[in-house]
């Protein structure tokens, strides 16, 4: 059952629908006609607002732009056969919007104005839900600091927002990834299991490094030893060891993925072995070497399910099996799709359909 909640909404004037080409979208740089916006101040949220997408007015002291408490989400709504719209486990954004929140000191957002919230928005720009086999409405909750104030200390004001973005593929084609031994994205005890902006304008400068050596992008290490395996910065990281699925287990350095916990269930539902342990470099390399590597792939909403074709190491560049044999990755990123898309029964419930 969901709460209803009071919505103010104020309807563009002119679409600007008629002038999106679907076949030919460049990922999140085209926006849907209308924004959710909720201010918060004195300790309580104001009334939610929809209105027309555009700017926002902020003080050039917003604690955000200085002091970086900025979080976000990322989740897809799909258009089904029959012309619904699911929008895929908003439930799970909202609980980890809230532990980004808890981490950064900022307020929790109530579930109603995040999912009712985003149902109605997502319900008023549904022509900007794609109906193409392998494209989505990309939804972006996010909530920043906008105190008009110096001092470091945590805002008392903050602005809550969800925007929207119709979008095909992240990644086009199967990636070369590098796993990086000498710049860190998160530490233990930082803020590395949080959505917090921050993270991503850090991670940039390494993976320009990468990017001018025709890398795609880069699997992190562990900070203190750099031996083990994390996450890729924005999907996280699987493997097909011998005939187990293995991922690294979350710490506060790996951003819970709602894509890895529904493909580990799914996994788990069909019966494949699984395993949630620390995988070495030695260990990953060891087992490309003995053939025993099967699949390597990174799971995430935008990235979906985004195969690794070749991966560096050192200096050293292993190609690793065809795409097309990868038996679990597969089968489960196609399980996962058909679920999104109601082409398959919803048995966990994960969908909400409107
Ligand atoms: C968002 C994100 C992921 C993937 O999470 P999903 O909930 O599956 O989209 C993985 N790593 C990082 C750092 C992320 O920001």
């Amino acid at each position: 059952m969901i709460e209803t909640l009071d919505i103010e909404i104020t309807q563009t004037k002119e679409s600007r629908l008629p002038q999106i080409d679907f076949a030919n979208i460049p990922f999140g740089r085209v926006f849907s006609d209308h924004m959710l916006v909720a201010h918060y101040s004195g300790g309580k949220w104001s009334k939610t607002s929809i209105l027309p997408y555009g700017n926002i007015p902020l003080s050039p002291a917003s604690s955000m732009i200085h002091y970086g408490q900025s979080i976000f989400e990322g989740l897809k709504a799909f258009r089904t056969d029959g012309g619904e719209t699911l929008i895929f486990r908003p439930w799970a954004n909202w609980e980890r919007m809230n532990q980004s929140a808890e981490r950064m000191c900022m307020p929790q957002v109530p579930k109603e104005m995040f999912v009712e919230g985003m149902r109605q928005l997502v319900g008023l720009d549904r022509g900007w839900v794609p109906s193409n086999p392998d494209s989505a409405l990309y939804i972006r909750p996010f909530l920043f600091a906008t105190d008009a104030a110096l001092g470091v200390r945590p805002s008392e004001e903050y602005i809550f927002m969800i925007i929207t973005s119709p979008v095909g593929p992240y990644y086009n084609n199967p990636l070369h990834l590098k796993i990086e031994t000498e710049y860190t994205r998160a530490a233990m005890g930082g803020v590395g299991s949080a959505k917090a902006a921050g993270n991503y304008g850090a991670a940039m400068y390494p993976a320009k490094m990468a990017q001018q050596q025709g890398i795609d992008q880069l699997i992190w290490t562990d900070a203190k030893e750099h031996k083990f395996l994390e996450e890729a910065g924005t999907m996280n990281m699987m493997c097909v060891i011998g005939d187990t699925l293995i991922t690294p287990p979350l710490t506060s350095t790996i951003l819970p993925g709602v894509t890895r916990d529904s493909f580990l269930t799914l996994a788990k539902d069909e019966g494949f072995k699984v395993e949630e342990r620390r995988i070495s470099t030695a260990e990953m390399i060891e087992a490309i070497e003995q053939g025993e590597l099967k699949e390597l792939f990174g799971v995430g909403t935008a990235a979906t399910t985004a195969q690794v074709a070749k991966l560096t190491f050192e200096g050293n560049t292993y190609e690793l099996p065809p795409i097309e044999g990868r038996v679990i990755s597969n089968s489960i990123g196609e399980k996962l799709l058909r679920i999104k898309k109601g082409q398959e029964e919803d048995l966990h419930g994960w969908n909400t359909r409107f």
